[in-house]
């Protein structure tokens, strides 16, 4: 008897608590995201998956979105030794989220049309919205399930195939996602999950001549690689969702106990690795003292340690290169000059933990205020007039996200319409909706996530015309 042997490459994913090997996974190659991409072809253009009513289309959403609740605890399991993050808020919400982004979009599934146009006496037209076809996902890790759904979501919705691949940290839930999706009927060759390192299998999404668009989350220096890849491939639609730097901004008046917890929130919140992490926190002179000693006081209580514990507020970096990069920054951060009020160690002595860490006596133009570290390092400043606090604000290059806490709506107003980036949360700090349009201004991207502006992504208008 003849065996037939073949061999994968594969690749370790790693559990971040303890360094530890969870699983060996399948590495993709170019050959592999070709034959991805062949499948997602074929299911386009000869497959059910375009051509089904939109209503059709959500009921499968719909479907698959239920399988997720039935499988939560699974998935968040998945998404705790993967990443790092929380179980029980993985259970709680990451995960019922993701259901609900499907139910999002899969109401909007039956809802897509064009115009009827009568261009001029001679002429009858119409617009149709067609999906654009086969779409590439690249997503990061630090949320490995939402990013997962704010891009197939929509563009399942939009009657897309698609080829994604997950962060070579974290691709455990989304081959489980690709399971369920099977389960709930999607048709073959709809969604194709395909896990391996960006400089190939990432790369070959980006420069196939047969993916119609590129739907990027991910680094602004891979975002740049991933728009030259498209230029000189096949010109293919791209939008990116980069890096950030964001600012919150607290007024004198604002109620400090308040505003201590958002500030930590917004910087502590999965360990710091929130592409809109409030990684700079600018607070007024009049309360600037008072802030800084309860801040630091609270800092002091937050509990680092195992994700599956549910006392636990921040579980380990996400893997050694992470944890390495934000220790490398805090180091340099000491050199530059600014005073670390608290943190700056490791904790325990196995996993990538990171103690709170909180620099003051920052200067703009210092590295811990320009560069994204995405770990649990805050950079706090005082400031004296709104003027200084929008030249602040806007002294970085990238564009995501920013908060304000004040009681007064001129002040608010004025700061949101001064700050140039994509979201301006008032009072509040993550609020996320899935009706509510993100992304960048500057370097932290283009293209919103989120909406029913992200359904556009996914989709062209075709314009037809007659005579009268
Ligand atoms: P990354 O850019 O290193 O990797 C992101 C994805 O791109 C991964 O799947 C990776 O394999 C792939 N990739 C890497 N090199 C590639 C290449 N040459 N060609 C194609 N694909 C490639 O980013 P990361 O370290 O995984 O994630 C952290 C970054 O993501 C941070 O900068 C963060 O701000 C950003 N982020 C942004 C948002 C947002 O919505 N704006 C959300 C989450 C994370």
């Amino acid at each position: 008897m003849e065996i037939l042997l073949i061999q994968f490459q594969t690749f370790e994913t790693i559990d971040p608590r303890t360094g530890e090997v969870i699983a060996r996974i399948s590495e993709g190659t170019k050959e592999d995201i070709d034959i991805a991409v062949k499948a997602a072809r074929y299911a386009f253009d000869f497959g059910p998956w375009p051509r089904l009513p939109g209503v059709e289309r959500a009921k499968l959403m719909m479907k698959f979105a239920d399988l997720i609740e039935q499988n939560t605890e699974e998935l968040a399991a998945l998404d705790a030794i993967d990443a790092g993050k929380l179980y029980h808020l993985c259970k709680a919400l990451d995960i019922p989220s993701a259901a609900n982004t499907l139910r999002y979009y899969a109401g909007a599934a039956d809802k897509i049309h064009g115009e009827v146009l009568k261009a001029s006496r001679e002429l009858h037209a119409y617009t149709l919205l067609e999906p654009i076809g086969v779409v590439g996902h690249i997503i990061p890790w630090n949320f490995p399930t939402a990013m997962f759904f704010i891009k197939v979501a929509p563009s399942l919705a939009a009657g897309c195939t698609m080829v994604l691949k997950p962060a070579e940290q974290t691709p455990l839930s989304a081959l489980f996602y690709a399971h369920l999706a099977k389960l709930a009927g999607i048709p073959d060759g709809v969604i194709n999950v395909v896990p391996g390192f960006g400089p190939i299998a990432g790369a070959a999404v980006s420069s196939h001549m047969d993916i119609d668009a590129v739907s990027f989350t991910g680094s602004t220096q891979t975002g740049r690689k991933i728009m030259e890849a498209a230029a000189k491939s096949n010109l293919k639609h791209v939008s990116l969702e980069l890096g950030g730097k964001s600012p919150l901004i607290i007024f004198d008046d604002a109620d400090i106990e308040k505003a201590t917890e958002l500030a930590l929130l917004g910087i502590l919140f999965n360990k710091g690795e929130v592409c809109v992490a409030s990684s700079r926190v600018f607070v007024q002179e009049g309360i600037y003292h008072e802030f800084e000693k309860k801040l630091v006081e609270k800092a002091k209580t937050w509990v680092v340690g195992d994700p599956f514990d549910p006392n636990v507020q921040q579980g380990p970096q996400v893997d050694k290169k992470q944890f390495e990069k934000i220790l490398s920054y805090i180091e340099h951060g000491k050199k530059e000059g600014a005073t670390l009020l608290t943190g700056g160690k490791t904790v325990g002595n196995k996993g990538y933990y990171i103690q709170p860490t909180i620099f003051s006596n920052i200067k703009d133009d210092m590295l811990i205020a320009q560069d994204e570290i995405f770990g649990p390092v805050m950079a706090l400043k005082k400031f004296k007039t709104v003027e200084e606090a929008i030249k602040s604000a806007n002294n970085t290059r990238y564009g995501l996200a920013a908060g304000i806490v004040t009681k007064n709506l001129d002040i608010a107003n004025t700061m949101s319409r001064s700050i140039r980036a994509g979201t301006i949360w008032i009072n509040c700090y993550f609020a996320f909706g899935d009706d509510i349009p993100f992304g960048g201004y500057k370097m932290s991207g283009f293209g919103k996530d989120h909406g029913l502006q992200a359904l556009q992504k996914y989709l062209q208008v075709k314009s037809v015309v007659t005579p009268i």
